[in-house]
């Protein structure tokens, strides 16, 4: 057991198999895959469609290196370019990797018009960009970097959805503003849509970068390809991770073509990033994402799932606050003395995978693909977490 270094808090369950939004767990109980793997398993477990994308792929060629051309990136790369703001891609393998390639790409953008002393951005309390160092001190949460010496320097950090010290956190050592679209880990807290457009502006005015991290927003999570959708405004700079392959470990810095000009050959690099498995799987996932319709049904799906939860809510108000969140990235938000790691608890007892964020909130992220009677089991499930928390003597099976 303690081969395995301590850094998370694992409950003692171990799944064999998946199949569409089910996980089977080795004692062979079924559980509604609710998390989604936190949001990566976007088309669900086994899809035929990746399962034989990849397949394929394992039979032909798993692994070249970025010294050589890899058409299934290439390939990849001009599809998703077609689909979005931006104008060129570099891969790598994780969220917080995809964070620290924006981050330089933001610096180095500037470096490269003469500006080297605008290395700086502005950052939003209470967002997630991962767990390496730089990450860290853009988020600046303090339980994240207690232990690990000073936070890397270069982040001015400001409540969200306030223009004024937006503004005033903007100087001329400001290369970028990084924002997540709907902040995930935080509480799916969402940004306000005319703040998100009053970034762009400013960030125009003021030769600022405008980074959106859409590791957990992006590849259809909020009912449209990207979360900025809904605003109507583009960053310069995106990151993208956890949906992208649908499960294959695979990161994306995405960026219109003014800023990645920049980058230059030997300025940034993955040994990984791209390679052609990573690639088979994006490319399945991307196939099914831009199906006709596809993006249409996860909509569908997703307003019948947020107006059940809010009956629930009124069912339950005095341990349901709100439900907030955008397509099938919804938060449950408690209310106390309830909490979410409870609630959580009683929701798989019930047959549900659930995660939890800040503000005492339960997140569903359920697989993009689920159905309508999968919305029934979740209903079920969280139905019953609202009963067992009130009453939690009375015991449930
Ligand atoms: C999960 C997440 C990350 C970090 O991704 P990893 O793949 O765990 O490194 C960064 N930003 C956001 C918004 C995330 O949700």
């Amino acid at each position: 057991m303690n081969s395995i270094m301590q850094t998370y808090g694992r409950l003692p369950i171990a799944f064999e198999r998946g199949e569409g939004s089910y996980l089977y767990s080795t004692e062979g109980k079924r559980y509604l895959d609710g998390a989604g793997g936190i949001a990566v398993v976007s088309m669900g477990h086994s899809h035929p469609k990746l399962v034989a994308a990849l397949e394929a792929q394992v039979q032909r060629l798993w692994h070249v290196s970025n010294l050589y051309e890899i058409p299934e990136q290439s390939k990849y790369a001009e599809r998703l370019v077609n689909a979005c703001f931006a104008d060129s891609i570099f891969f790598c393998n994780s969220g917080a990797e995809a964070m620290e390639g924006a981050i330089k790409v933001a610096r180095k953008y500037q470096a490269a018009n003469g500006k080297v002393e605008r290395y700086r951005a502005v950052t939003l309390e209470g967002s997630f960009h991962g767990r390496t160092l730089a990450t860290l001190g853009a988020a600046n949460n303090p339980k994240h970097l207690e232990g690990f010496g000073p936070p890397v320097q270069g982040f001015d950090i400001v409540p969200p959805n306030d223009l004024d010290v937006m503004l005033a956190a903007i100087t001329e050592e400001t290369a970028a503003i990084i924002v997540e679209p709907l902040q995930g880990e935080g509480g799916i807290r969402p940004l306000d849509i005319n703040y998100l457009q009053t970034l762009r502006s400013v960030a125009d005015k003021k030769d600022v970068l405008l980074v959106f991290d859409e590791v957990q927003t992006g590849f259809g999570r909020t009912g449209k390809l990207f979360a900025h959708e809904w605003a109507g405004v583009t960053p310069d700079i995106m990151a993208c991770a956890k949906g992208i392959a649908s499960g294959f470990p695979c990161g994306a810095v995405l960026a219109k073509s003014h800023v990645s000009d920049a980058m230059s050959p030997g300025t940034h690099g993955s040994t990984f990033g791209g390679n052609p498995l990573a690639m088979a799987a994006a490319n399945a996932t991307l196939d099914i994402l831009l199906e006709e319709g596809f993006l249409n049904e996860v909509n569908r799906i997703s307003s019948l799932l947020k107006s059940r939860l809010d009956d629930l809510a009124g069912r339950h108000p005095e341990v349901i606050k709100e439900v907030r969140g955008s397509g099938l990235m919804l938060g449950i938000v408690l209310s106390e003395p309830y909490i979410n790691t409870v609630f959580c608890d009683y929701a798989r007892e019930s047959g549900l995978l659930t995660v939890v964020a800040g503000e005492n909130v339960l997140r569903l992220l359920p697989p993009l693909i689920i159905k309508e009677p999968e919305i029934d089991i979740i209903l079920n499930a969280l139905e019953n977490a609202c009963i067992s928390i009130k009453s939690p003597n009375s015991s449930e099976n």
